[in-house]
């Protein structure tokens, strides 16, 4: 073959080369557009790599359309329970993974793990009521059930017991306190903490007992407080308002008793070793 023959070949290859490049980026285009109007960004991602694996191995079609999707799905759950996270209020580093079960032995750990094992009991709005001194871990113990439910699908929100009742104040105030009891049903664990710290008057004690009444067997609760009941006659002021609160609250209910001393204070006094750990290594 002449070098000239040679040149117009490889050229020719080139031209040919090209135009399926073309061919291909078109089509990829297209593909990416159409997968945009459609909502499948995971797909859109994947597609030219997937495509690719599937052209090579010669996958039958089944196969790459269920891999495809399979993403598609996968990556959509774990965008939906990051959003639920942020949403929750939750401090990102109260996991039940750095809970000391040990600085607690009133509290079973085969207990809480149940309860983040089978989350039916929120179908059932059954509630969990945690009490104690402070520092001994209620805020953390109670957040880190928060993410536990969140990895399970669920819907949580926390929020300082005072803040919530300050909101729904002001919605009563506005006249709209039953929308706002409303938009916290999507929630299906609503997370009080410190019922204690709520200010003793009248009126933000009966939007909590408005709001406990609403979610009586429907939504679960799940409240800390310092003091045990029966010095809940100090928050909700009138004794037959206490009385009804304390009945709904506890009829389907967990209670965590913790009392113990406290963990801040324990991990001061070992130099910050873990207490659970420093009893053990003592003994
Ligand atoms: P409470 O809500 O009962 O006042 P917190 O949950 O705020 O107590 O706990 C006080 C501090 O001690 C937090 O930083 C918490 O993470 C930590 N803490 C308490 N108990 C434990 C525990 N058992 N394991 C690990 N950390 C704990
Ligand atoms: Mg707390």
């Amino acid at each position: 073959m002449s070098t000239a023959a040679i040149a117009t070949s490889a050229s020719e290859k080139t031209t040919i080369g090209t135009t399926a490049a073309t061919a291909a980026t078109t089509t990829s285009a297209r593909l990416g557009m159409m997968l945009t109007d459609l909502r499948l960004p995971t797909i859109k991602r994947l597609a030219g790599d997937l495509c690719a694996q599937s052209d090579t191995e010669g996958w039958p079609a089944r196969r790459f359309l269920e891999a495809l999707l399979e993403h598609e799905i996968n990556e959509r759950e774990a965008r939906r329970i990051d959003r639920h996270r942020n949403e929750s209020g939750l401090s990102a580093d109260k996991r039940l993974s750095s809970f000391d079960f040990t600085a607690v032995p009133s509290v079973s750990k085969a207990q809480v793990m149940a309860l983040t094992q089978g989350t039916e009991w929120l179908d059932r709005g059954a509630n969990v009521l945690l009490f104690g001194p402070p520092g001994v871990g209620k805020s953390h113990l109670v957040s880190a059930l928060g993410h536990a439910l969140i990895d399970a699908g669920r819907r949580v929100l926390f929020t300082r017991c005072s803040d919530l009742v300050q909101r729904l104040q002001a919605a009563r105030r506005d006249l709209r306190l039953p929308q706002e009891l409303a938009k916290l049903d999507r929630f299906d664990l609503l997370i009080l903490d410190d019922l204690s710290y709520v200010r003793r008057d009248q009126a933000e004690t009966s939007v909590l007992f408005e709001l406990i009444s609403e979610r009586y067997e429907r939504k679960s609760l799940a409240i800390t407080a310092n003091a045990p009941f029966s010095q809940w006659g100090e928050v909700f002021v009138e004794p037959a308002m206490t009385l009804a609160a304390v009945d709904r609250l506890v009829h389907h209910s967990t209670i965590l008793e913790m009392n113990v001393e406290s963990y801040r204070r324990r991990a001061a006094q070992a130099g910050h070793a873990p207490p659970g750990r420093k009893a053990r290594s003592t003994t």
